[in-house]
Formats: structure tokens, sequence, C-alpha cells
């Protein structure tokens, strides 16, 4: 990789890169418990809808930063309501909730991921995502925060495997972001992976997307605004083929056939 000179170039296209924030909830609040009291009582009553915000009211729904992980006990629950919210992210437990068909947590401006596990939620067909706010949306450029090290922390000290679910510490999983379709929406997702056998049942992102697992950071190279997607199609016609719309200089096997495209395009960029 010593090769490529214009590393720098890459990272400027990144400045938006944030650090995962972990702890983001004071689960003593009134808030918090309100909301778990509400939770168990759609649990109980088997309810196919959830909208805190309505519960709640605007001020005690504005303190809500995650969701609980007893939602994986809303296992009929068809439609989740989160318009408006403060939520900063949102519990692998909800690839509990078997029922789900419409996941609606639009305009929330904090939400940037969700977890791999919402995957699980075979019925889930709708959704309506603010997706400028999402990592790696090549609107707003917004890089996907580097996951060396597996920053991310849910809650308790261990952390399951989002293919096979084997229970693994902090230490052991590996984590990577993928995008990939839920509902209507492709959205960034966080995996924790026990194995490479697990890694590679990941499944193949869709076109346009960075095209396999990876760990973000500011050597990845952002997706392209429009005037560069115009200028990686001209890169392409000229015959290059199969190239993806982005690379990653850190992962070997991508970057390999890549960079010379990769390097093409950011010359031409630098022309300009
Ligand atoms: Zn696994």
């Amino acid at each position: 990789m010593d090769n490529i000179p214009n590393i720098n170039f890459i990272i400027t296209m990144n400045q938006k890169i944030q650090k995962i924030e972990n702890d983001v909830q004071d689960r003593n609040s009134a808030a918090w418990k309100k909301l778990c009291g509400y939770i168990d009582k759609v649990a109980q009553e088997e309810r196919e809808e959830f909208s805190p915000l309505e519960k709640l009211g605007q001020e005690l729904f504005s303190q809500i930063y995650t969701l609980p992980e007893s939602i994986s006990k809303l296992k009929k629950v068809k439609k989740l309501w989160l318009y408006g919210s403060n939520l900063k992210r949102i519990p692998p437990e909800i690839g509990q909730m078997e029922s789900l068909e419409y996941f609606d947590p639009y305009t929330s401006y904090n939400l940037h991921w969700l977890p791999y596990e919402i995957t699980r939620c075979k019925n889930l067909k709708d959704s309506r995502v603010s997706t400028r706010v999402l990592y790696g949306n090549y609107k707003n450029k917004m890089g996907f925060p580097d996951l060396t090290n597996n920053p991310v922390r849910y809650s308790g000290e261990t952390v399951n495997c989002s293919i096979c679910n084997k229970s693994m510490s902090y230490e052991e999983t590996n984590q990577a972001w993928i995008s990939l379709t839920v509902g209507t929406d492709i959205l960034p997702l966080l995996a924790n992976v026990c194995s490479t056998k697990c890694k590679d049942k990941l499944p193949k992102p869709p076109k346009g997307y960075i095209q396999f697992p990876h760990k973000g950071g500011s050597v990845l190279k952002q997706l392209p605004d429009e005037d560069e997607m115009f200028e990686l199609e001209m890169v392409k016609q000229d015959g290059e083929s199969n190239v993806p719309t982005e690379s990653m200089t850190e992962d070997n096997k991508a970057s390999r056939n890549e960079a010379p495209v990769l390097l093409k395009l950011i010359r031409k960029l630098w022309e300009k």
C-alpha cells in the first residue's frame, strides 16, 4: 500500500468521522423507568403498536437515547414508532421483535447506524429513515467511525455474534460495518462476528455501497458525491470493469483490484 501517494486527499474527504459514544443513557431517570414500564405493558397486552412518544410525552421522550433491551419482549409489535426521537442507538434485541413490519425513526437525526440484528426481523418490509444522517451517506459524507479494537459497547459484559449468536467478550468479537437493505432503506449496520466463518456469512451489500464488511475510519474512502459519482462512471466507461464506487485502502483483498482505478479517480478529482 506504500505506493498510494494521495492518502491525505482521502482523509480530507473523511473529516466528519465521529467517535462511537457508549453509555448514552441515564438508566435511573424517570423517563427511562417510564419507558421500561410501558414496554412491559405493551408486551403483556400483546399490543401491535409501540409508540413511546405518545406514552411518555415530548419532554420525557427527548431524554431517551437508546431503547431498553426488554424490547425483545415485544413479540407482537408490528409497528415501531420512533418519529422525532433523540435516539443515538438501538440495541441488538430489536432482532427479537419477530412480528415487526414497520420501522419508523424518521427525523431521529442522531441515529447514524443500526445493529445488524435488525435484519433478523423477517417481516420487516417497510421503513421510514432519515437516510441523510446515516454513516456513509454520500450527501453528508459522514464517515464510518473506526471500529479497530471493537469500540461499540452494548449493555452487559458480553456480546453475541450477530450470525451464530455465540456469546463473546468484547476482546473476542470482531466488529464491522456493513450496509444492507432493511425495510425500504439501505442502512449502515454494526455486526459483531465471532469468526471468519461467521464474517463470510454476512450478505453482500447492494450496488453502490462498500461491497464488504469493513472497519470504517479515516482511511476508508467515503462514498462519492454526485460529481464524483459521475467521474467514477466515466472511469468505469473508460474500460475498467467490476469497480465498486468506493474503496478502502486498508483492506487488502479489495484494494488490490480497486487501487489503480481509485488513484485514477483521485487524480481526476485532484485536477478539478
Ligand atoms: Zn459466530
